[in-house]
């Protein structure tokens, strides 16, 4: 099979400064991968043939990237913004077990007393709804809104503006949260090996993040065609590989979401609208709302999208 160009399929199209982009190896285990697919902003995705990871190579710099977050609220999140006593009033009225994710959690560990740290809270659902059941909960960030609606409306007091990696290691946790993290880094590996450091024994380490597993099921997989911030993309291979090379044990794994885009697509019933939406609405995130709007809850849970990884430190 030859080197696919996938078409765009998102007006959000990035453009990077080619001159400056930087060769990489596979950024779980270093090796170097074949070129499989040529994203719509040019960049190629590579795949891992040792743990079946998807990254692109030649990828930005650092450098390249913080500038694009340092727009991202302006420039490219579409979604509506909330304020914090909006969202503080919105979580009143939620049922936190209505997330699965917070629901594997709970199973997995009494959370009274625990320590809990979540890499990048974004709007704080599991910080919030965590702490309520006892946590001692820790949040980092680098946007500065975030970490003022967290403290100010959220009242979460261990809220730190740094990176991972700055943390003193003599921190320890007994739940790390890496959701929809670890796609956006350029050294995924560095940071669950910084993650494992920080961690009890008996401790749990959860990543959610876009899945590769399936993609080469699809002639152009959507993974690879919105939201081209990502710089990786896991599989179920990639969890197996890092819980081998970390020596944690994998606890839960998951793969799911909405159904592809490719199945709903082909559903009369609700093509029309599904296409409006797309037209209608830049962001990928946006036809997520759709369906969590127009399908039940269980639904979210019955496609492959992302996935859902829960390591544990023996
Ligand atoms: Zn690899």
């Amino acid at each position: 099979m030859g080197i696919v160009q996938l078409p765009s399929l998102d007006k959000r199209i990035l453009t990077w400064d080619n001159e400056k982009l930087i060769p990489r190896n596979c950024p779980v285990c270093k090796r170097k991968g074949h070129p499989m697919f040529v994203r719509p902003d040019g960049l190629c995705v590579k795949l891992c043939n040792q743990c079946d990871t998807f990254f692109v190579s030649p990828s930005p710099t650092n450098t390249q990237l913080s500038k694009f977050y340092s727009g991202y609220e302006k420039h490219h999140r579409n979604a509506k913004q909330v304020n914090g006593a909006q969202l503080r009033k919105m979580y009143l009225k939620t049922n936190p077990y209505s997330d699965y994710r917070y629901q594997v959690f709970t199973s997995l560990m009494a959370m009274q007393g625990k320590r809990v740290l979540d890499i990048g809270f974004g709007r704080g659902f599991f910080l919030y709804f965590l702490k309520q059941l006892g946590a001692q909960v820790t949040g980092i960030e680098l946007d500065d809104y975030t970490i003022q609606y967290a403290h100010e409306d959220l009242e979460i007091e261990n809220i730190i503006k740094t990176d991972l990696l700055k943390i003193d290691v003599r921190e320890k946790f007994d739940v790390i949260l890496c959701m929809d993290l670890i796609e956006h880094i350029l050294e995924p590996f560095q940071y669950l090996n910084k993650t494992k450091m920080l961690l009890n024994p008996g401790g749990i380490i959860a990543i959610f993040t876009p899945n590769a597993s399936f993609a080469l099921q699809e002639s152009a997989p959507i993974l690879f065609r919105v939201d081209l911030e990502h710089m990786q993309y896991f599989s179920n291979t990639t969890c197996n590989y890092l819980a081998k090379k970390l020596g944690l044990d994998i606890v839960h794994l998951e793969n799911v979401g909405y159904p592809s885009l490719v199945n709903l697509t082909e559903d009369q019933s609700v093509k029309g609208k599904l296409k409006k939406v797309i037209k209608g609405f830049p962001g990928f995130e946006d036809t997520y709302r759709f369906w969590k709007k127009h399908f039940s809850q269980d639904f979210s849970r019955t496609g492959h999208y992302h996935l859902f990884c829960v390591f544990k430190k023996r």
